[in-house]
């Protein structure tokens, strides 16, 4: 019988050792559904969850997003700080189970702040601790993380040249927005992407259309909410 894991030996971009992690297979990946932010569901196994690798050695934790070369003052930065204290309490080489994950996320979330990783790798980080949070159903610890991802991904947006005319990054930063209720803020996103004639994205049109359709019927709704409830005075 074929195991949805294998393991891969990877090294610690950190302490270069060597160490295992573990990978599933393609065939054992299987989208249920996703949400408008990306927030993907899977049936059984979720690859998320093997994304970030720890290594044993000084706990630094990077994924495959990670800048590959580190200075060595970055190291130094991260040795100092964690590396030189860490003491491994956990194998996170095998199979991984929701909370496990979480730790791997935040362990990579700290390692990246610690070393000034670039900001769509702490943004993304960020985004998936949210969508943690969410998949277990603990609302408000996702809206905490969904505030500092989108004020990291507007970050992203202002300062990184090549993220910044990403239809994407601007229609996450939108939903971003509408998921916390900031409806003038999303609009201003969505009808950018929507209005800017060098955007050629059809699925990112598409979806931030949509999301402001959205937005409308829910204005319309408090309107008519507020309005009824005035007629009852
Ligand atoms: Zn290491």
């Amino acid at each position: 019988m074929v195991e949805p894991l294998y393991r891969v030996k990877v090294t610690c971009l950190c302490c270069e050792s060597a160490f295992e992690t573990s990978k599933v297979r393609p065939s054992f990946k299987k989208v249920i559904k996703t949400d408008t932010d990306f927030c993907t569901y899977y049936k059984d196994i979720n690859p998320d969850y093997y994304v970030v690798r720890v290594c044993p050695s000084c706990g630094f934790s990077f994924t495959e997003s990670f800048s590959q070369n580190l200075l060595p003052a970055q190291k130094k930065q991260y040795l100092d700080a964690i590396g030189s204290k860490w003491q491994s309490k956990r194998d996170y080489s095998g199979e991984r189970d929701a909370a496990m994950a979480m730790e791997t996320f935040k362990l990579a979330l700290i390692t990246g702040q610690t070393v000034g990783e670039k900001e769509r790798v702490i943004a993304s980080i960020l985004h998936h601790i949210a969508w943690m949070y969410r998949r277990e159903g603990k609302t408000e610890e996702e809206r905490r993380f969904l505030e500092y991802a989108l004020d990291a991904y507007v970050r992203v947006f202002e300062t990184d040249r090549e993220a910044s005319n990403s239809a994407r990054l601007m229609y996450l930063i939108g939903e971003l927005n509408r998921r916390l209720g900031r409806f003038n803020e999303a609009v201003r996103w969505f009808s950018r992407v929507v209005h800017d004639h060098s955007i050629m994205d059809a699925a990112m049109i598409r979806a931030s259309r949509e999301q402001w359709q959205i937005i409308r019927e829910e204005m319309d709704a408090e309107k008519k909410l507020a309005s009824s409830s005035d007629s009852d005075l």
